[in-house]
């Protein structure tokens, strides 16, 4: 009750806002994929602090790498010149294609994203800037701008995070962020917080996604042509945004490899690549914003880029690159770099020793504990089982993702594709919560269930979440 009252009092409002849970769950300690409340009950965390502890919480060897680095030197700036700095970006370097060679460190993902957007600017010249439906990009006042989804911005008048007022130039692109729903009623939401002000990015969101055709259930011949389909569909919307803005002005095109906060939405084949080729004929760099999806966590490779078979001009970074510690990063080339070069930037905190230190420690293990093969082994394993489940269960309209990056998308029913109501998949989760299992949601409409946890969990794991997520469904449906 104590800790209900400070929190009520002192804490950002925004903070009990997004408390996911009826009676907040007050966690105390973790270790590896394992959470404890106050009372010593025990979760299996499946959410990861929103895919960040990517090696487990707690994990020894970082927080040897942290002490070890806290009795030394804790802070500088890089005005100086301090070892831990410098060894690390050399080693977040080597996991980088050419021409990707010159790292920027900050404290979060919108710090990562606001500098790249800046750098975008800088090198171009030019302003516009192009994101996706259903893309998240962070909550500063730049990064918001750029975040697609109305639930994470503010309705005031000129206000930086709004759609379509100082950040005029976001043009909202073609990817819906929902396999199951068409989506014109996230562009109601999006110009509801934008009163009165209309403009050319609101009407192309209009037009954009209304195609039904994606729910992948299998890849068989129909489904395929289906992805094809979309996937022309989607490239033509792009071509249109770009050809409604004036051709030679985009800066930059920023795209998630996979949507996180969207509901891990995935695009179509293709999709990115084309993409970045539009893009880069009018003069754009291509961004990847590899917040959630990087440091292995889609399994099959280390960035989720490599899964679309580009290379991006830039990546940005956060999350699971210090297993929790406040960290971010841009990635870029030296040709663009040469561009920022010419201000002065500065970060105070950006490349701080211990955050430094226990990155380069998240890297090391990432190697030694084998953990993007277990998010790729275990990730799979989930998919399978929860397609099973998927096609069990009515409410159950797709299962997605790549890896430890999953989602699974409730629904009213198969045919009409209706989100289940918030008040229903609150109950879902609320139970799963109670018998011991801490899960993500997420997407568009609230109606994605987000599995992301430690990349050090086991299939024991996976099948204990599997046997609960299953009676979760069961008691819901005998409730009905
Ligand atoms: N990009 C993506 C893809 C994200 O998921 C997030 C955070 N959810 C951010 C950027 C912003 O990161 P941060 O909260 O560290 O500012």
């Amino acid at each position: 009750a104590r800790m209900m009252e400070i929190r009520q009092q002192n804490c950002s409002p925004m903070t009990m806002k997004v408390t996911y849970y009826k009676e907040p769950v007050f966690i105390h300690q973790g270790y590896m994929q394992w959470l404890w409340d106050v009372d010593g009950r025990r979760y299996l965390d499946l959410f990861a602090g929103v895919a960040t502890v990517s090696v487990g919480h707690c994990h020894p060897k970082v927080r040897a790498a942290a002490e070890q680095q806290m009795k030394k030197l804790w802070h500088t700036t890089n005005i100086y010149v301090y070892p831990t700095l410098h060894e690390y970006c050399e080693k977040l370097v080597s996991y980088f294609p050419d021409p990707l060679k010159v790292i920027y460190l900050t404290n979060s993902g919108s710090e990562a994203n606001d500098l790249a957007m800046l750098m975008a600017r800088l090198h171009t010249g030019n302003y516009d800037i192009i994101t996706l439906r259903g893309s998240y990009h962070g909550g500063s006042p730049q990064a918001m701008g750029l975040t697609s989804n109305a639930a994470y911005k503010y309705p005031i008048a000129n206000g930086l995070g709004c759609t379509n007022t100082m950040c005029p130039d976001v043009f909202r692109g073609p990817w819906g962020g929902s396999h199951c729903r068409d989506s014109p009623v996230q562009t109601t939401r999006e110009c509801s917080c934008a009163q009165g002000t209309k403009n050319t990015a609101m009407q192309l969101s209009v037009h954009s996604s209304n195609t039904k055709c994606c729910m992948i259930k299998s890849h068989d011949e129909a489904t395929l042509k289906c992805i094809c389909m979309a996937n022309e569909q989607y490239i033509g919307q792009l071509q249109e945004t770009l050809a409604t803005s004036v051709p030679t002005r985009i800066a930059a095109f920023f795209g998630e490899p996979i949507q996180g906060v969207g509901g891990a939405v995935q695009y179509p084949k293709n999709y990115l690549k084309q993409a970045y080729k539009l893009v880069r004929e009018r003069g754009g760099i291509c961004i990847a914003d590899e917040v959630q999806t990087g440091f292995g966590r889609t399994g099959s490779h280390f960035w989720g880029f490599q899964g679309h078979d580009v290379i991006p001009d830039m990546v940005t970074m956060a999350k699971g690159i210090g297993n929790g510690f406040p960290m971010g990063a841009v990635v870029t080339t030296p040709e663009i770099a040469a561009s920022f070069a010419k201000g002065i930037h500065f970060n105070t905190f950006g490349g701080n020793p211990v955050a430094c230190a226990v990155a380069s420690s998240v890297l090391d293990i990432i190697k030694e504990d084998g953990t993007q093969k277990v998010s790729l082994d275990v990730g799979s394993y989930l998919m399978v089982e929860l397609a099973k489940l998927r096609d069990k269960y009515e409410i159950i309209g797709d299962v997605r993702g790549k890896g430890l990056q999953i989602g699974v998308e409730m629904v009213k029913d198969k045919v009409s594709r209706d989100p289940l109501s918030h008040q229903d998949m609150v109950e879902i989760f609320e139970d799963v919560k109670d018998m011991g299992v801490l899960i993500g949601k997420g997407g568009v409409y609230g109606q994605t269930f987000r599995i992301k946890p430690p990349m050090c969990i086991t299939k024991e794991d996976a099948d204990f979440f599997l046997a609960v997520f299953n009676k979760s469904i069961q008691n819901y449906m005998e409730r009905r």
